[in-house]
């Protein structure tokens, strides 16, 4: 952690804390929500988020393997083999709201047209696995600030790469998933021909299809419009109830 880095993380506390004391008057406990400790706008009930699906249906989140048949997940947070290396998710599910699903839809189809297929690492991630994320490893580069929270929070956010739906086998990309090195980013180019061109074809697909890459991590895409989805704290099972 630089100075930089750090004088944030000290201010963005205090900030917290100053704010905790105001609206406790003073008097009482600071009462800091441990789910929710710095104070985000959160749907986690199933109650608020079936409302605001009542209310816009494109926020709507789908199940992917049921949108988009032939999907392949490899969701990693369902296993141990992540950077954390602890299972984060109950079950291997990737959610997207509905239009980001409508997008990737539409990349799979194009992909499939020349032999190509997806695979999907992660998508929607409820907010306490940002919270985690973050105590594990806290360089915002790589881990999504929980003062913010992620995009994956707002069910806008894909994380994937391209498969030879021949054989199932994944092209060379410039990293494995989730490898935080500067390898990951846009910037670096010291790789094989063969590399550079799956990176770009992986990208410009999901760009021409409504995605906005992240620059420093070549898997990593966010839908157009990310804005207006609400972070969300709401458990894959939780969804599953939703019929
Ligand atoms: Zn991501």
């Amino acid at each position: 952690m630089n100075l930089r880095e750090f004088n944030r993380r000290t201010i963005t506390a205090l900030l917290i804390a100053f704010m905790a004391l105001s609206l406790s008057g003073c008097k009482g406990q600071i009462k800091v929500d441990p789910k929710n400790p710095y104070g985000l706008e959160i749907i986690n009930t199933l109650e608020e988020y079936s409302k605001s699906v009542e209310a816009d249906s494109s926020n709507l989140l789908v199940d992917l393997e049921k949108y988009i048949p032939g999907v392949v997940l490899d969701i990693r947070y369902a296993t141990e083999n992540n950077f954390t290396g602890k299972k984060i998710y109950t079950a291997p599910k990737a959610w997207l709201r509905r239009d980001a699903a409508d997008s990737l839809l539409k990349v799979q189809q194009i992909l499939a047209q020349e032999g190509l297929g997806i695979k999907v690492f992660d998508a929607y991630r409820p907010y306490a696995g940002t919270l985690y994320f973050y105590k594990v490893y806290g360089d915002t580069t790589f881990v999504a600030a929980p003062w913010k929270g992620s995009i994956h929070n707002r069910g806008g956010a894909v994380d994937l790469t391209l498969i030879d739906l021949a054989t199932g086998e994944e092209l060379a990309m410039p990293t494995p998933f989730d490898e935080f090195s500067k390898r990951a980013s846009y910037h670096y180019t010291e790789l094989p021909q063969e590399v550079l061109s799956n990176r770009d074809r992986l990208l410009k697909v999901m760009t021409e299809n409504g995605f906005t890459p992240y620059e420093f991590e070549w898997w990593h895409f966010n839908i157009k419009g990310r804005e207006r989805y609400s972070l969300l704290d709401i458990s894959f099972e939780d969804l599953e109830k939703i019929k």
